[in-house]
C-alpha cells in the first residue's frame, strides 16, 4: 500500500487538534483506507495545551506523529520541518482549522494518481467571510507580486496541497532560511493541478496572523522572488539625477543670460525633498536585500526542535 503523509503545522491550537483529528479520523477511516498514512503535526512552539493533546493522541494511535519546536518559528518553518520529517509516497499539507477542507482530500488524491500531476493545489474561488481590507489588501498582494517576480504566484492559492515524493525532496533541497513556500513550491516547477472551493470560516480561535505579520510576509514573499524592487531604486535614482542635471543647466542659464537666478524657495525645497524621499526608499531597498543575505550567511536551522516522537 502507498503510504500517505499528512502534514499539520499548529500554532496554539488547543480547540482546534480534537475536531480535525475526527474530521480526518473518520476520512482515513471510511474513504481512504487503501493507504497506509502517517499523521505529522508540528507544534510551532505554542504556548497553550496543543502539544499535551497532540502527544496524548499519538500515545494511542502510532500513526500519529509529532515534532515540537523550541520557540515560535512560524507557519513556514513548520512546513519545512513537517514535509523534511513525512515518509509518505503522497504527502498532504493542510492547517489544523479545517479552513482546507479535509473532504477535499479524496478528490486531490484521485487527481494527483492520475499520473499526469506531481501536485494537486486548492485555491479559494471565493474569500466570503473575510475582511474587507483583508482581501483587498491580497488582492494587491498578488497584483504586486506577479508584476514583479517571474515565478507565477497563483492568486488564491492556499498552502493545502498534495504532493508526490520527487516534488517534496525538491522543496526540501530549496533550504533558504527565509522562507516563501508559495513561491518555492512554483519555483521547483513540476505540474500542478488546480482545484477550486468556496472559502470556509474558521470554526475555533482567530487566525493567527496580524495585518502586520501579513505586511512583513507580503513583502518577503516579493523580496524572495524578485530583484525588480532593487531595479526600481536604481531607475528612480537615473530619473531624479537626469532632472535634477537638466534644472541644475536652466538655473545657469538664467543666472548668465537672464541674471534671474533667485527662483522661487518653494521649488528648491520640493527638489531636495523629492531626491531625498527617493534616495530613503533606494536605501530601504537596498537595507531589505542587504539583512535578508546577512541572514542567510548566517545560516541558521530553519526551526529548533525541543522534542519528537520519530525514534520511537
Ligand atoms: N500556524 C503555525 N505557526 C504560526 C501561525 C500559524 O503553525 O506562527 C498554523 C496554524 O495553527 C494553522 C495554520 O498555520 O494550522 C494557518 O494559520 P491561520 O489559520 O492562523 O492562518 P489563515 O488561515 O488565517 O491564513
Ligand atoms: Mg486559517
Amino acid at each position: 500500500m502507498a503510504l500517505l503523509s499528512i502534514v499539520v503545522p499548529c500554532f496554539n491550537e488547543e480547540d482546534m487538534i480534537p475536531l480535525f483529528y475526527a474530521e480526518i479520523n473518520s476520512l482515513i477511516l471510511n474513504e481512504l483506507n487503501r493507504y497506509d498514512f502517517e499523521l505529522i503535526f508540528v507544534d510551532d512552539g505554542s504556548i497553550d495545551t496543543t502539544l499535551n493533546i497532540i502527544k496524548d493522541l499519538s500515545s494511542k494511535n502510532k500513526n500519529i506523529k509529532f515534532i515540537s519546536f523550541s520557540r515560535n518559528f512560524g507557519k513556514e518553518s513548520a512546513i519545512y520541518a513537517g514535509l523534511q520529517h513525512s515518509k509518505g509516497d503522497y504527502i498532504v499539507l493542510m492547517d489544523v482549522d479545517l479552513q482546507d477542507p479535509p473532504s477535499l482530500l479524496p478528490t486531490m488524491i484521485l487527481n494527483l494518481e492520475s499520473e499526469e500531476y506531481d501536485s494537486v493545489g486548492c485555491k479559494r474561488s471565493s474569500r466570503k467571510g473575510e475582511p474587507f481590507f483583508r482581501t483587498l489588501s491580497s488582492k494587491m498582494f498578488y497584483y504586486i507580486i506577479n508584476k514583479l517576480s517571474k515565478t507565477e504566484i497563483i492568486h488564491g492559492a492556499r498552502d493545502y496541497r498534495i504532493f508526490k515524493r520527487k516534488m517534496v525532496d525538491s522543496i526540501l533541497s530549496v533550504s533558504e532560511y527565509n522562507r516563501f513556500s508559495k513561491g518555492i513550491f512554483q519555483w521547483v516547477g513540476f505540474k500542478t493541478k488546480w482545484l477550486d472551493y468556496e472559502n470556509i470560516e474558521r470554526a475555533k480561535g482567530g487566525s493567527k496572523w496580524s495585518f502586520w505579520q501579513l505586511f512583513k510576509y507580503s513583502l518577503e514573499g516579493i523580496e524572495a522572488f524578485s530583484t525588480s524592487l532593487l531595479s526600481i531604486s536604481t531607475f528612480a535614482g537615473i530619473i531624479s539625477s537626469i532632472l535634477a542635471f537638466i534644472f541644475i543647466i536652466v538655473i545657469v542659464i538664467q543666472k548668465l543670460f537672464f541674471d534671474n537666478a533667485v527662483a522661487g524657495w518653494a521649488s528648491t525645497i520640493s527638489i531636495i525633498l523629492l531626491i531625498g524621499g527617493i534616495q530613503l526608499f533606494s536605501i530601504g531597498i537596498l537595507g531589505q536585500y542587504i539583512s535578508k543575505t546577512y541572514l542567510e550567511t548566517k545560516n541558521r536551522p530553519i526551526y529548533i526542535t525541543k522534542e519528537d516522537n520519530f525514534d520511537e
